[in-house]
């Protein structure tokens, strides 16, 4: 990319510097000059790309570098730099044909107004954007996808919407551009319509109309559809530019805030060392799995695991070792869960919870009894590792109370370790008493 040409006309030597010094930094060439007759002179010799002037400028030499900008002489932006506008000024500005003001009485301001502005303006390249591009005239389409792809757009075109609904329901895309009248059964209104009404993150992408004639009412149904954007045919190149960039970059920053949000949700629910869930997402699932056992009136089991003497491997061969010990167990526990229709939770140390929906007592039992002999057989980091577990059924005496399960569950525990551990114990409501269930598998 050429660099721009800057001319900055400037009475004051020191802001001149800073000036200069600031556009070098962004790449520009800088020419500059004090008066509206130095600039005049300047501007005679060669082009510009820009012209940034102090108020001065506009204030005494009055009227001719008015005058001569308004002449045809100059065709390029110009930026008025002022801290105090009056009446005056600002009529000569405007009869000079200036484009913008930036204030000046805020250095830090004002050069991050104009790195905006010359930035902004030279960095249109969407790195590997992917752009669906319905338009039926093959004239149309053909300037349109030149004009994108110099803005290094990734472009697929489809002429009609049945077509295109499909790719952008399946496919990535960062942006749609459609136009309106369409051939085939649907238009491009419809085809923004059902976007929207999709029931996935496909119904956020950023959706461009593009339209043959400015009808206002058509724009204002266009924009109730759910359109983010509006240019009329044929589209101004720079335009297209511009509002594509804006569409893609606002995009790109929704989805870095939605992956964000999904690693914060991550972070906050999952245990980082076993990768299962933590406590407190357990607390907040398991109302839910009650809820949904009362409701659908389906059975539910609740197993504890406590690993045993879990100290002694500590002690004996350190706390990293443990760590891997946990961590492989997660694993495997991890590994069931996504089996199976069951959720596993970390909930404390070396304890751990899992949720069986649609499982009573007997169901529960044997996959507690293969769980337990699985972790018995695992041999993590070549340790031999047992657990104890305890095993609890929602029944009629709970009414729904999480708490009551768990206590349930957690004292059927307490009663696999009094028994020897390694094995499984359940809680019976019928009596209240808790069974070891691993004797009666002839352990
Ligand atoms: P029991 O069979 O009665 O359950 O014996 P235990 O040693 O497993 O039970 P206790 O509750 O006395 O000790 C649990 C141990 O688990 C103590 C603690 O140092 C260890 N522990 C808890 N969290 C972690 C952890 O994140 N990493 C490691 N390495 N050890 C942990
Ligand atoms: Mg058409
Ligand atoms: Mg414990
Ligand atoms: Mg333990």
């Amino acid at each position: 990319m050429d660099s721009m040409k800057v001319l900055v006309l400037e009475h004051s030597r020191l802001f001149q510097r800073m000036l200069t010094e600031l556009l070098e930094e962004l790449n520009c060439e800088v020419d500059c000059a004090r008066s509206g007759m130095e600039g005049q002179a300047k501007l005679e010799e060669q082009h510009y790309n820009l012209i940034l002037a102090g108020q001065h400028i506009f204030d005494e030499s009055g009227m001719d570098f008015a005058n001569y900008c308004n002449g045809q002489n100059v065709t390029c932006p110009i930026i008025l730099l002022t801290s105090e506008p009056n009446e005056a000024l600002l009529k000569n500005a405007k009869n000079a044909g200036i484009t913008d003001i930036f204030p000046k009485s805020n250095f830090a301001y004002l050069q991050e107004s104009l790195r905006y502005y010359i930035e902004g303006r030279t960095n249109i390249d969407i790195e590997g954007g992917r752009v669906a591009y319905v338009e039926d005239s093959r004239s149309v389409a053909h300037v349109v996808i030149r004009y994108l792809k110099k803005i290094n757009l990734d472009v697929t075109h489809f002429s009609n919407a049945e077509s295109a609904l499909e790719s952008i329901l399946n496919d990535e895309y960062d942006l749609v551009i459609t136009d309106i009248m369409l051939d085939g059964t649907m238009s491009g209104v419809s085809l923004v319509r059902m976007i929207r009404a999709h029931h996935s993150h496909v119904s956020d992408i950023p959706i461009l109309a593009m339209t043959g004639h400015d009808d206002p009412q058509r724009r204002i149904k266009l924009y109730h559809a759910g359109i983010n954007d509006y240019v009329t045919k044929p589209p101004i190149e720079e335009e297209l530019a511009a509002r594509v960039f804006n569409l893609i970059t606002n995009k790109r920053l929704f989805d870095q805030v939605r992956s964000q949000q999904k690693a914060l949700y991550e972070m906050a629910m999952k245990d980082q060392l076993t990768h299962c869930n933590n406590r407190h997402s357990l607390a907040e699932f398991a109302p839910k799995f009650i809820a949904d056992a009362l409701k659908f009136s389906s059975p539910l089991s609740m197993l504890i695991l406590d690993l045993d003497h879990f100290k002694e491997i500590n002690d004996q061969h350190g706390h990293t070792t443990g760590d891997e010990v946990l961590s492989k167990i997660g694993s495997l526990l991890m590994k069931l869960s996504n089996q199976g229709d069951c959720f596993v939770a970390r909930i404390g140390g070396e304890e751990f919870a899992i949720m069986l929906p649609h499982c009573n007592a007997a169901v529960a039992l044997v996959k507690a009894e293969d769980i337990r002999a699985l972790i018995e057989e695992l041999k993590p980091v070549g340790l031999v590792v047992t657990t104890s577990i305890g095993v609890a059924s929602l029944a009629e005496h709970h009414q729904g109370d999480y708490d009551l399960l768990y206590t349930e569950a957690d004292q059927a525990v307490y009663q696999s370790k009094q028994n020897g551990r390694n094995r499984v114990s359940h809680y019976d409501e019928a009596d209240n008493s808790i069974t070891d269930n691993t004797v009666i598998n002839n352990h």
